[in-house]
């Protein structure tokens, strides 16, 4: 028997662990959680019933294809069925997009700090992560990473809007930065937040997507549709990225109450539509009403706002929490702060005023 156990990758060596956001704390005072971008509201009407009805066959595999919703996804879309792919969650088709791309020797280019599970995931691929700095507007620097590109890049994620300072890329910037990357290297669009964008002038994916085969957009059932806890995201993308990606899929990931309740969603637009206005709305309130305290913020057009707090943030989030809400610190960079419901909000907008007060 070995001494040392069983061998593991050395890729796996001093990986960053995922932290996901902090539950709210049980008992005591009411506490909201707004660390992990999660929707308030419950799943729309008509997914429970679904779910109910999936669950009676649990004791059957799901349908590995995802036929129904991979239909109802290329319907609505206006895209081939063949050109989409599902996973558990967004980030497990952000995994598959790695497996089927990068290995060790291949550098995967993204904008730092972005969503906390790239250098994760890129590293577990044994592939290089290439981070380049965000501007001091907290958007892509999208000249730094075209100037990024080496032979040794296969992939480049753009988040769009950016997790976690909420800034956008605009449609004549991407283009630009599309033409100059090769033919040769995939350009994944995460656009996770994308229905809680309300500016024009920010570009839809599978618009992008169209012409160009190097483009993979993403998408997931999680943040504005409210399906978090079911793991089911996809993405949108030609032959052979698509194919790839169901090569790469774990056999079964997505269970059948996931795939059924995201079709019941799919089906309930007219509901989450006024559910991601009014989440706007209270953005757009937390928003005004941080800069009136003072703070500096950046333009968000996600579900979440981003305070640049440094030395600050573990304090910051401490005084939150103290107040009755759960945040997530950046240690050293900033705090992230879901837009929840509206009474959660108001406690955190006094948590931040009376900090202000303090600075
Ligand atoms: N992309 C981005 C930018 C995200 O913020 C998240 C969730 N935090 C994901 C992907 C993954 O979400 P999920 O796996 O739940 O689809």
């Amino acid at each position: 028997m070995s001494e040392t156990g069983p061998r593991l990758r050395t890729q796996l060596d001093g990986i960053p662990t995922y932290k996901p956001g902090r539950p709210a704390p049980a008992g005591g005072a009411t506490t909201y959680k707004l660390s992990s971008n999660e929707n308030p509201y419950p799943p729309l009407p008509g997914v429970m019933e679904q779910v109910a009805v999936a669950a009676r066959n649990l004791h059957r595999y799901p349908d590995l294809a995802c036929t129904a919703l991979t239909g109802e996804l290329a319907e609505r879309f206006g895209v081939p069925a063949s050109h989409v792919a599902t996973g558990t969650g967004s980030v497990g088709v952000a995994q598959q997009l790695l497996q089927a791309t990068s290995g060790p020797g291949d550098e995967v280019v993204y904008a730092w700090r972005s969503f906390e599970a790239y250098p994760i995931i890129v590293q577990i691929s044994g592939a290089t992560s290439v981070q380049v700095p965000l501007t001091p507007d907290q958007g892509h620097d999208l000249d730094a990473m075209a100037a990024a590109i080496t032979d040794r890049t296969r992939m480049i994620f753009v988040c769009n809007p950016n997790n976690p300072t909420g800034t956008v890329v605009r449609r004549a910037e991407l283009e630009r930065f599309l033409d100059r990357v090769p033919a040769d290297v995939l350009v994944v669009l995460d656009e996770a937040y994308r229905e809680f964008n309300h500016d024009t002038a920010v570009p839809d994916g599978v618009e992008i997507y169209r012409d160009r085969p190097n483009v993979a957009v993403l998408r997931t059932f999680s943040k504005a549709y409210g399906l978090a806890g079911l793991r089911v995201g996809f993405a949108i993308a030609h032959e052979p990225v698509a194919a790839a990606l169901r090569k790469t899929a774990v056999p079964f990931g997505v269970s059948q109450i996931a795939q059924d309740a995201a079709v019941a969603s799919l089906r309930a637009e007219e509901q989450l539509l006024v559910r991601v206005d009014a989440l706007v709305k209270e953005r757009d309130r937390v928003l005004g009403a941080l800069r009136a305290q003072g703070w500096t913020v950046p333009e968000t057009h996600a579900n979440f706002v981003w305070l640049r707090l440094g030395d600050r943030s573990l304090d910051f989030a401490a005084a939150c929490e103290k107040a009755g809400v759960v945040v997530r610190p950046f240690p050293g960079d900033g705090v992230r702060v879901t837009i929840g419901e509206a009474e959660a909000n108001d406690l955190f907008l006094s948590a931040a005023e009376a900090f202000r007060k303090e600075l």
